[in-house]
């Protein structure tokens, strides 16, 4: 993703400047882990994350084409994860809509919600968007080119495709689990423009979400690049610094501390953004940071976002980190 990035002075509250750009199988059956949970002393069955189905979601995804809205490739492309959470036992709803991009275009989109646990009033809601930016603005050789979109899109389906796959074929955990694909995360103004202009599935889901709630949010966006690290965000720090420390915490004790860095950094409009000021649920988000670079590789928004960056170990770490969170609630 990445709509624009805000680095905030943290000790002063004010904004320094504003930085506009652009904003993870082999079908295997899982074992279940067993873990002790040192505050109940009850034993929690987390299943075992499989990394080669994760990276064979992500490449499923890439292989049908850049999943751009108004195109056969973006259809075909939500008819394959809504077919993939059906065959996975949950209760799919899918919210379809219209939006007008800063540039005038109508796009037919659709937010797509698989529920675990559907009658569970504690709910955890596990985010990711599933549209492909339409040109790769950045990429310093041909910005109109279209882009596979591996780790900006592709990888965070990956991720939560697999952990639907894992809870079908396990004791699902006493909350409830609601995975929500959002669309038409990525047709944004970059340069400068408005903020407003991405995340348009995640504004339309927020303002039209009827009744539904949850304890928490856990946004993903590009968590398959090799090497990845993931920083104290700056807004889930204003908004949600408990489940921020709660789910770095859990990645440490399970040995992702490598990827999971309790480092603050600044903020960025993304879904969950959205998530926490319209719909007031609040979310953090798991996002690619890469040191002295602004956040960004320069694989982002370019045609090297493809599947040569994508790495299972961290595709384990994210997916592996989120099991265990769902199935250790206090
Ligand atoms: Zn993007």
């Amino acid at each position: 993703m990445k709509s624009k990035i805000l680095w905030l002075n943290l000790k002063t509250g004010l904004i320094l400047f504003v930085l506009f750009c652009p904003i993870v199988f082999s079908c295997q059956v899982s074992n279940e882990s067993r873990n002790e949970d040192k505050t109940t002393d009850k034993v929690v069955a987390v299943p075992n994350f499989n990394a080669d189905s994760a990276y064979n979601f992500v490449q499923e995804q890439v292989d049908i084409g850049p999943r751009i809205p108004n195109t056969k490739e973006h259809d075909a492309a939500g008819d394959k994860i809504i077919g993939r959470l059906t065959a996975y036992g949950a209760k799919v709803k899918v919210q379809a809509f219209e939006a007008t991009t800063y540039d005038g275009v109508t796009l037919a989109l659709r937010n797509i919600m698989a529920s675990y646990n559907p009658e569970a009033k504690k709910r955890i809601l596990l985010a990711t968007h599933w549209d492909t930016r339409p040109w790769a603005s950045k990429d310093k050789e041909d910005p109109q080119a279209k882009f596979d979109g591996a780790n900006d899109g592709a990888s965070g389906v990956g991720v939560l495709l697999e952990i639907a796959r894992q809870l079908h074929g396990t004791t699902l955990p006493d909350v409830g689990v609601d995975l929500l694909f959002f669309d038409g995360e990525d047709w944004g103004q970059e340069n400068g423009g408005n903020a407003d202009s991405w995340c348009l599935g995640s504004q339309y889901w927020a303002k039209n979400k009827g009744n539904y709630s949850a304890y928490y949010g856990i946004l993903l966006d590009m968590v398959g690049g090799k090497n990845a690290q993931f920083p104290y965000e700056g807004i889930s720090r204003q908004m949600a610094k408990k489940i921020l420390t709660k789910v770095w915490t859990q990645a440490s004790e399970i040995g992702y501390s490598r990827y999971f860095i309790p480092r603050k950094e600044g903020a960025i409009t993304d879904d969950y953004y959205y998530v926490n000021t319209i719909a007031k649920i609040p979310m953090i988000d798991i996002l690619h940071w890469e040191p002295n670079a602004g956040y960004f590789g320069d694989w982002h928004h370019s045609r090297k976002d493809n599947m040569k960056i994508i790495d299972k170990n961290t595709l384990k770490a994210v997916g592996q980190t989120l099991l265990h969170v769902v199935y250790y609630q206090d």
